[in-house]
């Protein structure tokens, strides 16, 4: 089913999450005892991330150095169908313009489709680690707003190399917004125009970077809404779990953590300290969240299930 069914017909707030592929030669029992736990609060749709490759260098007998690809969590796809036959749940697979040519997006959404997957959230993707700026593939995209156009031209039945009309498929495409500004655009007013050019060119829903300050979401969908774009928007919530994500999840994800919260955390002296304020914070966010009627709370587990559960206890 459609997340903008769910969401349609959904009497109150909805309770979704995200979850990561695990590395490399873990097994998916590593997922599912990250999904087990949350299942009681009965999710409407499960996100998968997708990983690209990273380039390495190892070096040869000869001693020059040899460039070599690798993903270290393959397996989006996989676990999309693993997770719907398991649970009986929609898998929302992340799909991103970096390292795919055209024809492989086409493909990998062939493939979707076949898993009777409905859901696709269109991303650009970033940088890998070795580029200082994205570098499409030459035969890709550039922006998610021509990810999103692919996808929408498969759903009218037009496929990239064929002059005939094929059978369409019927993905509902989610973009990402970015309540503090995406980190490479100019200003706030130029990010919010880039999402209404992806809304206009398909997206039927938006999910939020993390934010920490509720207001910033509420600004955040008052401009969207005065620059007309009207789909659902999602906010997306991360708890704060350990001393390192402290200075890793402003610097990372470009967010700022607010006065009162970042006060509660330089008094702490242990992840269990930091985990805990990551869950009141949490807790406190999503009753305010909820409150205002949004449609939907998504969480980055982050492969960390406890402090969602912990949250979600208090509003599902
Ligand atoms: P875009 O919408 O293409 O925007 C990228 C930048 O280009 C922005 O600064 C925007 O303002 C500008 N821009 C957009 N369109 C235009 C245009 N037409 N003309 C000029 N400028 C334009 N990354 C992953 O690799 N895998 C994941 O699974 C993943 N999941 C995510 C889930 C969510 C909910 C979010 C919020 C982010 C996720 N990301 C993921 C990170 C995301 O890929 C990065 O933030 C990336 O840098 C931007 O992606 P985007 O889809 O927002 O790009």
């Amino acid at each position: 089913m459609k997340v903008t069914d769910h969401i349609k017909g959904a009497k109150s707030t909805l309770f979704s999450f995200e979850i990561l592929p695990p590395l490399k030669g873990k097994s998916i029992q590593s997922i599912y005892d990250g999904i087990d736990p949350l299942m009681e609060f009965k999710p409407k749709f499960v996100n998968v991330t997708y990983h690209r490759e990273e380039f390495i260098y190892k070096e040869r007998e000869n001693g020059l150095l040899e460039k070599i690809a690798i993903r270290k969590r393959p397996g989006t796809v996989g676990i999309c169908a693993a997770i719907m036959n398991r649970y009986d749940v929609d898998a929302v697979p992340h799909l991103i313009c970096g390292g795919f040519s055209k024809e492989e997006t086409e493909n990998a959404l062939i493939d979707l489709q076949f898993l009777g997957i409905d859901n696709v959230l269109a991303l650009r993707g970033d940088s890998i680690k070795t580029e200082s700026n994205f570098r499409p593939h030459k035969y890709g995209h550039q922006f998610a707003q021509q990810l999103i156009e692919q996808v929408v031209e498969m759903n009218s039945g037009t496929y990239l190399m064929d002059d005939i009309q094929l059978e369409p498929t019927d993905f509902c495409i989610g973009a990402a917004g970015y309540p503090e500004k995406h980190f490479e655009a100019m200003n706030l007013n130029f990010d919010l125009e880039n999402l209404k050019k992806k809304v206009d060119a398909g997206a039927e829903y938006v999910v939020t970077q993390m934010f920490f300050d509720n207001q910033k979401y509420f600004d955040f969908v008052k401009a969207c809404r005065a620059i007309g774009i009207t789909v659902p928007i999602i906010p997306g919530l991360k708890p704060i779990k350990s001393m390192n994500h402290i200075s890793f999840l402003p610097k990372f994800f470009h967010i700022d953590y607010p006065e009162a919260l970042s006060k509660e955390l330089l008094k702490c002296k242990s992840n269990a300290d930091v985990a805990q304020v990551g869950i009141e914070w949490g807790i406190q966010q999503s009753k305010e969240l909820n409150a205002a009627g949004v449609p939907c709370i998504h969480y980055y587990t982050m492969s960390n299930s406890v402090s969602v559960k912990a949250i979600a206890k208090e509003i599902f």
